[in-house]
């Protein structure tokens, strides 16, 4: 399995670390909802087919990414950083040097 990293190009999966769950919302860290901090941390989705999954690039530039990936066939249909704003705060500050 390739994942095409954005800085890196398309790498072979074993340069990758699985980070886990891309659904998952953490709860407020002051909020002591137990059902919410449970479902949180034990309840995980099982899809047949497209999965929001993160991904580190830790054999690499060790960027996270947000993969989407069909667990069915393992093809990958989007590759992004987990932080929307990182490539155009890294091009926002190039272009600012210059
Ligand atoms: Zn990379």
């Amino acid at each position: 399995m390739l994942i095409t990293c954005p800085y890196c190009g398309p790498r072979d999966v074993i340069e990758f670390t699985y980070q886990g769950d891309g659904n998952r919302e953490r709860p407020d860290p002051a909020s002591q909802n137990f059902e919410a901090w449970n479902a949180y941390v034990y309840d995980r989705l099982n899809p047949a087919g497209d999965h929001n999954e993160i991904w580190q690039h830790s054999g690499g530039c060790r960027t996270h990414l947000r993969v989407v990936r069909n667990t069915l066939t393992h093809e990958i249909s989007s590759v992004a950083f987990v932080r929307g704003d990182h490539a155009s705060g890294a091009r926002r500050k190039a272009e600012d040097r210059s």
